[in-house]
């Protein structure tokens, strides 16, 4: 048995670049319909239109996901144009950096209205679409950062700690409808995100080669290969897999000490 989406119809939010661009063309290429819930509609239209085509049918809805009516009308259009939801992906994040002190009180709300809340709402409106099919799964996309942390980054720490708390509540909600929820945690994946995270420093060059070696692999991760293990999580051959979370991170948490102990660059167990 190979994994297949054919006749299934999957949602992505923050599908427009990076790892929700991935998912939706691995998706796709396994036989979905995809709708890319994204805010970024230059983005998104462009990616709909590259990834349609050859029988495959992607469509770009524009959506805030921290604006719940908004996330509530494009779920329901989607459902609408494809017949229903089968798997929701829960990916749209927003990277922000602050200690307590240096965070205002306007980014902690963005970050938790995004990184937190937008997955609730997502969650929320999709979950009514997904318990009418005989089955269904919803992968959120955490990070490691939902196990451990990194300094200047409170509000993204607590948020991707929290939405582990969500996917671990929401399995046992829905378990009794057969709608699986897991989580996946990346390490570092080479994204516009990461990229413009790096490019904050006046070396980005060796940002990014910091970040290779946080990861014994000895690289970052690309983002296809966080869409792989999502397909996994979303497909059949998860079925007994629910409330759990796959790190994606090339190893990264394996090390004692944590990332600050790798970050001084002796995670490298690959180049040995
Ligand atoms: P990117 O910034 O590369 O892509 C994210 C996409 O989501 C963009 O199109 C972005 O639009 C969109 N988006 C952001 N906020 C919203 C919103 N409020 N409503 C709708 N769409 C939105 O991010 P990545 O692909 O790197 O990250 C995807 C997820 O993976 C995030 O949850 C992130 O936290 C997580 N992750 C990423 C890691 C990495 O190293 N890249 C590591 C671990 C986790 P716009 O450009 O307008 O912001």
């Amino acid at each position: 048995m190979s994994i297949s989406f054919k006749g299934k119809v999957a949602v992505i939010t923050g599908g427009a670049m990076g790892i929700g661009e991935a998912t939706a063309r691995r998706f796709a290429d396994l036989g979905a319909d995809v709708a890319i819930l994204d805010r970024d509609r230059l983005a998104g239209e462009k990616a709909a239109l590259a990834l349609s085509g050859n029988a495959k049918r992607v469509e770009f809805y524009e959506c805030d996901v921290a604006v719940p009516a908004q996330v509530e009308n494009a779920m329901n259009s989607a459902a609408a144009a494809f017949g229903g939801i089968d798997v929701l992906v829960s990916n749209a994040g927003i990277q922000r950096y602050g200690d307590v002190v240096g965070t205002s009180e306007d980014l902690w709300d963005e970050v938790m209205a995004v990184n937190l809340k937008g997955c609730f709402h997502a969650a929320k409106y999709a979950v009514p679409h997904l318990k009418k099919r005989a089955s269904g799964a919803i992968v959120v996309v955490g990070s490691v950062q939902c196990f451990t942390a990194v300094g200047n980054s409170a509000a993204y720490v607590t948020a991707k700690h929290a939405l582990l708390g969500l996917v671990r509540a929401m399995s046992l909600d829905y378990a009794g409808n057969n709608i699986r929820v897991n989580c996946v945690c990346p390490g570092a994946i080479d994204t516009p995100m990461l990229r413009w995270a790096a490019s904050l420093d006046p070396d980005p060059e060796k940002v990014l080669a910091t970040c290779d070696r946080m990861h014994p692999l000895g690289r970052v991760g690309q983002p296809e290969e966080v869409a792989n293990a999502i397909a996994f999580l979303a497909s059949d051959w998860a079925s007994f897999i629910t409330g759990t979370a796959l790190m994606v991170d090339g190893g990264m948490l394996v090390p004692t000490g944590g990332m600050g102990f790798q970050e001084s660059g002796t995670g490298a167990a690959a180049k040995k």
